[in-house]
């Protein structure tokens, strides 16, 4: 595939790596590429970072037709830039595609033109520790038309995004508030795609959550409003008596890729997953009689985030002491240093640049 560039003739001053925060700067260029009927996706391009220009009917701005993913690329210690999983990024966007009737992607095709806008971008790739550079590939829906069916023009975009360190002074454990009226996704929606329509439709709860002095929401199932599914958008997890509990991939909660990373490290350490529905009522007997060991949310942004306390009916359930857990620590010490590139990577995850 020939990818077309045109060079950003004014490069922008790049900003302090120990204050990038998330997704507040973006780099120089981006990569393009149109689909219509006729040709299907077309004239793959890198071009200098700026705004679109769409007609404010297109198809998008009214129906929420669209998709994305969030991977990083990281800095290792000889200077060299690696990916982690990309390709079950491009994987899962193409599942999300399939599921929103978007027209999918050549895999091969995407990961060629994010790894020729991240070498072209390069110097954005931050090296101090704990940063990285967030690629945020997604699709839209173009049509100038107002009606709901599919779109039959789209565009696929990547930008890229350099990220601070998420933790600056360690793991800080958070505090989760069970939602038990507003919920995120139902069996048979689209709670397993990443669309811009299951984050519109979280922020309402979040802000409520916020407003009661909690980081985020613990969602439960869209039907019986009790089996515990995500937090945020992150998956959850729980250290009960020695074994560690997820929700099962039913349709309804996202396919993580650290949520899969967090499950094959645990079993190779040679603990027991079980991916079981569980409610927020047996959560809280386990709390209650000691059992609930540790608790933390997995996810790109922040790889592991361990949960401090669930407010649950007007209680504060106080986990492990409001201390990060063993079982978290390892995960977080073992998945950033497979992906800043400090250990050998056993299980094939990492893409040298
Ligand atoms: C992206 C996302 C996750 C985490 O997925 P990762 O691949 O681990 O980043 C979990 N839940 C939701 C709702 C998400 O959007």
């Amino acid at each position: 595939m020939e990818i077309r560039i045109t060079k950003n003739d004014a490069p922008k001053q790049k900003p302090d790596e120990n204050n990038l925060g998330f997704g507040n700067y973006f780099t120089d260029h981006m990569f393009v590429m149109d689909y219509d009927l006729e040709k299907g996706w077309h004239d793959p391009r890198i071009e200098p970072y700026g705004p679109l220009s769409l007609d404010p009917s297109a198809m998008v701005f009214h129906y929420g037709q669209e998709t994305f993913e969030g991977l990083k690329a990281y800095r290792n210690d000889q200077g060299n830039i690696q990916l982690f999983r990309v390709m079950d990024n491009l994987n899962r966007l193409n599942q999300s595609n399939e599921r929103m009737c978007i027209p999918t992607l050549d895999v091969e095709a995407m990961f060629q033109g994010i790894k020729e806008l991240i070498l072209l971008d390069g110097d954005w790739v931050p090296s101090q520790p704990g940063t990285s550079l967030y690629v945020r590939p997604f699709v839209i829906a173009t049509d100038p038309f107002l009606g709901v069916r599919p779109a039959s023009t789209y565009k696929f975009l990547v930008i890229l995004s350099p990220v601070g360190a998420y933790y600056k002074g360690g793991l800080n454990p958070t505090r989760i508030y069970v939602e038990e009226y507003y919920v995120r996704a139902v069996a048979g929606g689209t709670g397993f795609a990443k669309t811009g329509g299951n984050y519109a439709a979280s922020l309402k709860a979040q802000v409520e959550a916020n407003e009661k002095g909690y980081n985020q929401v613990l969602w439960l199932d869209g039907k019986e409003h009790k089996y515990i599914e995500e937090v945020g958008t992150s998956n959850a997890f729980f250290k009960i008596d020695g074994k560690v509990y997820t929700a099962p991939l039913e349709g309804s909660i996202l396919s993580g890729i650290t949520r899969n990373s967090t499950i094959t490290l645990l079993k190779d350490w040679g603990l027991e997953v079980v991916e079981e529905k569980m409610t927020i009522q047996q959560l809280a007997e386990h709390h209650k009689a000691g059992r609930l060991e540790e608790a933390f949310a997995t996810g790109t942004a922040a790889v592991i985030s361990p949960i401090g306390v669930l407010g649950w009916q007007g209680e504060d359930l106080v986990i492990n002491d409001n201390q990060i857990g063993e079982v978290s620590q390892k995960l977080y010490d073992t998945m950033t240093a497979i992906q800043y590139g400090k250990v050998e990577d056993e299980f094939g995850w990492v893409i040298q640049l």
